[in-house]
């Protein structure tokens, strides 16, 4: 698990010019493997062998900047609560601005690290403008230019030297984080799946400060629900808004096992939707979709719940391998076999493939369907073994693994998944050369 920098500031100031300078790197190796690009608000990136989590807030405020005037406190606020250090980009072409004061001034009280970004100080002569920042009260600021990239590094430095290094905390229970958009039902969905306190084993307080795991014995089996908007809402702002779901699931998914992904049946499976699966593939979470207040979907013919169920796996190619449950929070339809499924995918994602058995079986179906050549180079997978790694990572080695090119990387992972049961969960392929 990595730590949560949050990027605020006001509109145009350049702070998805940053945050995509950062993540580019990552995100394109990222991309390369799973052939999707998702959400460009939320990234990983690092600094001197850190690792963070780095959150463009800006990128989930859509409107004008009037809307954004209502909206930045609560962003602000939010940020402040969710994220580990804030990094309050503002641009030296504009000057201070009054927004940048109120947002200094909500900054002031925050007892986390803040580093003030001074932006498009792209040359000598902007540097010695950039003075006026100071005047916001908030110490040191770090000249920097997005665009070329001078002064991030010193940011960067800075930055890492104070991140916490947040401990996975050990457990052996599995950690199921239910998530999604507000009002998909998540807190219906707990309620009714916990239903009284007597549940409840004990609070474990976590390690971050924020983050609660409760532990619950339920229908024979015992689990920790990692808290989320639903759970325990600390936050007096209440969720409305996009961004907070977003933010909010940040640190739930990354504190998680298994994310029970829950969706509203009558608004279907949209984009948000979408950013919140994808920010739990990218974090290689174990996913089940719940496709919540089924009992509001009037004739419910044979087939309904195939072309739902078909039209969600479209939009969530290629990682497609994933349970689809239809559930009723009210009416508690279903509530015990998501639990049960949760279960399944946590225990899916802790296989461990015995080598010679993996070997067994990959082998003769690579025999049967090689590696087509490129540039007239042919490629002999000789071995292949699942990586001591905490999620399935399965290495193949062979003479010339450049050569191996993504569509049959997909391929072995469709074998994989044929083979062995990866439900609901992210699984990495990779070539390595022997
Ligand atoms: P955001 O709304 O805060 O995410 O801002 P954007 O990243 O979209 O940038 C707003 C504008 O500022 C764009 O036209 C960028 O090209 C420009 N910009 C961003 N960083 C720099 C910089 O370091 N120097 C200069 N001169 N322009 C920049
Ligand atoms: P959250 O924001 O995701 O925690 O959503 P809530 O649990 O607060 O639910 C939002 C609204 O949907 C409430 O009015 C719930 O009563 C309603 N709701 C939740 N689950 C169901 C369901 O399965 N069926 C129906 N008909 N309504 C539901």
């Amino acid at each position: 698990m990595s730590a949560i920098v949050a990027i605020v500031g006001r509109p145009n100031v350049g702070k998805s010019t940053f945050f995509n300078r950062l993540i580019q790197r990552r995100e394109a190796i990222v991309d390369a493997v799973s052939g999707v690009t998702r959400d460009r608000h939320y990234g990983k990136s690092d600094w001197n062998g850190k690792e963070f989590s780095l959150i463009d807030t800006g990128g989930y405020v859509v409107g004008s900047d009037d809307i954004f005037e209502q909206q930045i406190d609560k962003q602000v606020e939010l940020a402040i609560e969710e994220a580990d250090a804030l990094i309050f980009m503002v641009d030296v072409e504009t000057g201070v601005t009054g927004m940048d004061e109120d947002v200094a001034k909500l900054l002031r009280r925050v007892k986390k690290p803040v580093f003030l970004a001074v932006n498009k100080v792209d040359n000598a002569k902007r540097a010695e403008d950039a003075v006026e920042f100071y005047g916001l009260g908030l110490g040191e600021y770090y000249p920097l230019s997005s665009i070329n990239g001078s002064g991030t590094g010193e940011l960067l430095d800075a930055l890492v030297e104070v991140l916490p290094e947040i401990e996975e905390e050990e457990s052996e229970l599995p950690r199921f984080a239910v998530v999604g958009r507000p009002n998909a039902g998540k807190s219906s969905f707990i309620n009714a799946l916990i239903g009284e306190e007597r549940y409840i084993v004990t609070d474990i307080a976590g390690t971050t400060r924020d983050s609660i795991d409760t532990k619950y014995n339920r229908f024979g089996f015992e689990f920790n629900l990692v808290d989320t908007a639903g759970i325990r809402r600390k936050s007096k702002v209440k969720e409305d808004l996009e961004f907070y779901s977003v933010m909010r699931s940040v640190r739930a998914i990354e504190h998680s096992d298994v994310c029970l992904l829950v969706m509203d049946a009558t608004r279907g499976f949209d984009g948000q939707v979408a950013n919140i699966f994808w920010l739990a593939h990218r974090n290689n979470k174990g996913i089940v979709i719940l496709v919540n207040k089924w009992d509001l979907v009037e004739d419910k013919e044979t087939n309904t719940m195939k072309q739902y169920t078909e039209k969600i796996k479209k939009a969530i190619e290629p990682f497609t391998d994933v349970p689809i449950l239809f559930i009723s929070a009210l009416t508690k339809q279903r509530i015990y076999k998501a639990i049960e499924t949760a279960v399944q995918v946590y225990n899916n994602r802790n296989t461990k493939i015995p080598t010679r058995k993996f070997n067994d079986i990959m082998l003769p179906i690579i025999e049967n369907y090689p590696p087509p050549a490129y540039k007239g180079k042919f490629v002999k997978i000789k071995f292949c073994t699942q990586l001591p790694t905490p999620y399935p990572q399965f290495a193949f080695f062979c003479n010339l693994p450049q050569y191996v090119r993504e569509p049959y990387k997909r391929y072995l992972e469709n074998k994989l998944r044929e083979n062995f049961d990866f439900s609901g969960v992210p699984i990495k392929v990779f070539m390595r050369k022997k």
